[in-house]
């Protein structure tokens, strides 16, 4: 961290994903963790170590599978529990073991929530409030406290509410989160409790809840009255209505407030970070959302569009380029041609403006028919082969494919798909079974291909994600599949579009299998002349 003196603080990886219908893989949650940390968040809360051991495991993989740049990693937890010692309690143990350099904590600050909840006294709070605070700094982690319920504790009774706060920064607490856990707080009166709770001499962060449609205003007006840590989540995921979306939180202070949060540059990334969490999250991304939708800058046609292309400036309340959205056309991070080139240096391929300018134009027609490469980038890694070589990377040609379902005696259901196939100059034909049509087509793809590619016996397939795209400009849905593929030494993620889910399967897979072998033949290669392979994105 180079600069403290504002936080950036997320919380999709716990509070976001309470939101009904989410569930993220420990896996999901690194990808999160490196969109976010790309995008130049300070802080990233991983989860609640002592109270799912998911993310227990989150910890644990982090500390060896993240690279984070930017962010540092916090550990949620409650306060210690009533009439244990603070190192005793399991549940902070769980938080000093977690590794997580910051501990945020959360504690009560309603006296209701501490009699009533919590079923203890207004005074064994403070206690467990101070105790667990100056155990967690004596073991040399950083700490925030979150002060929950904190607007209607304070509505109810300031002193006690104050009180809660003091003890936690007297114990060594930096900040002292004021966070509106029910949601219904409105920005003047919010902004009022804001500036009282300055006014004391401390630090102050804001957490809002969007149940009365103000968390992001809410966040935004804490951060006027002079709050310098904010938090908030990935497009607003979060319980019931959601948290502070904290991509319009970050642009607003940017763009409206001319406040730096992020690293230079790092706002334009918000579309394509939005997008690609929305992604992980497998919940299709909202067009209409502030600043980064596809809509958001989507101008209707008529007579407005021709001044809208003269004078930009009277129709947007923001440059779309400088949160990563475009004015027309749905956003993609790997459709301008600058990303194109720079992603070809990488790989290694020779282009020129032509050519990005080719793939550019293919990106943008297969998006409108429902692509999205964003989460697949080993699918646009063929795509853009295949452009700028003039052939896509071939080890196979397929003839022909076929899937049937079949009910057994016993009642069971069983697929069974055959594969025919050509390669290394040999015709053939493999059967395999599966519980599914889609397990059943990867079990005879790789039984066709094992005697002329043993390598691919390592390759396993670790997740499925399917989503059916409503069709745009009176075109029909689509089904838009997602495959990750795992080699032991990395992943990689491949998409298949088409109006037949088993079709757009069956294409995710056969680019699944070539990148693989591609990925394979990089290393070798690159194993070689002496050099670790760096091609695949891992
Ligand atoms: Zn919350």
């Amino acid at each position: 961290m180079t600069d403290d003196s504002f936080h950036v603080y997320d919380t999709t990886l716990r509070d976001g994903a309470q939101r009904e219908g989410l569930s993220f893989s420990v896996a999901d949650k690194l990808a999160v963790a490196r969109h976010l940390d790309a995008l130049g968040v300070g802080f990233i809360e991983g989860g609640w170590p002592g109270a799912n051991p998911k993310d227990v495991e989150f910890f644990a993989r982090a500390q060896t599978e993240l690279d984070l740049q930017h962010a540092q990693l916090a550990a949620f937890g409650a306060t210690r529990r009533a009439g244990v010692k603070a190192p005793d309690d399991p549940q902070v143990s769980a938080l000093r073991e977690s590794g997580a350099p910051v501990v945020t904590l959360v504690a009560k600050a309603h006296g209701g929530h501490v009699t009533r909840a919590l079923r203890t006294t207004l005074e064994e709070n403070l206690a467990m409030v101070a105790d667990t605070v100056s155990h967690l700094r004596a073991e040399g982690r950083r700490v925030f406290l979150d002060a929950e319920h904190f607007f209607d504790g304070y509505a109810l009774d300031p002193a006690y509410a104050l009180e809660v706060l003091r003890v936690a920064a007297e114990a060594g607490a930096d900040v002292v989160v004021l966070c509106d856990t029910n949601g219904g707080t409105l920005p003047a009166q919010l902004a009022d409790v804001v500036g009282a709770v300055l006014s004391t001499g401390l630090r102050v962060g804001i957490h809002a809840h969007d149940d009365a449609a103000c968390a992001v205003a809410n966040s935004l007006a804490a951060v006027q009255a002079g709050a310098s840590h904010v938090q908030g989540t990935a497009n607003g995921y979060g319980e019931r209505c959601g948290n502070a979306n904290l991509f319009s939180v970050v642009a607003g202070l940017e763009c409206k407030l001319g406040r730096r949060v992020l690293p230079e540059g790092r706002l334009a990334d918000l579309g394509r970070v939005s997008h690609a969490v929305a992604e992980v999250a497998n919940i299709a991304p909202d067009p209409h959302q502030p600043y980064v939708g596809a809509a958001a800058f989507a101008h209707k046609a008529g007579m407005h569009v021709s001044a809208v292309k003269v004078a930009p400036e009277l129709y947007q309340h923001v440059e779309p380029a400088d949160v990563g959205n475009d004015m027309r056309l749905l956003v993609s991070e790997l459709a301008g041609r600058a990303t194109v080139e720079l992603k070809s240096r990488d790989l290694g391929l020779a282009t020129d403006r032509a050519a990005a300018g080719r793939v550019v134009d293919r990106v943008k027609e297969m998006e409108a028919r429902g692509w999205s490469f964003e989460a697949a980038e080993a699918s646009f890694e063929l795509l853009l082969r295949t452009e700028i070589e003039g052939a896509a990377p071939s080890y196979f040609d397929v003839e022909s494919w076929r899937v049937i379902v079949e009910t057994r005696d016993d009642g069971s259901v069983v697929s069974e798909a055959t594969v025919k196939l050509h390669a290394q100059g040999k015709r053939i034909v493999a059967t395999g079974e599966g519980n599914g049509p889609v397990h059943a087509l990867d079990t005879a793809l790789r039984l066709a291909l094992e005697r002329s590619y043993p390598q691919l016996a390592r390759l396993q397939l670790v997740d499925y994600k399917v989503r059916i795209v409503e069709g745009v400009h009176g075109t029909a849905a689509v089904t838009r599949v997602l495959v990750e593929t795992s080699d032991g030494e990395g992943e990689w993620d491949t998409i298949g579009v088409h109006e037949n889910v088993v079709a757009a399967s069956w294409d995710a897979l056969v680019d699944a299998v070539t990148y693989g072998l591609l990925r394979r033949e990089n290393a070798d290669a690159a194993r070689e002349v002496g050099v670790l392979a760096g091609t695949a994105p891992v």
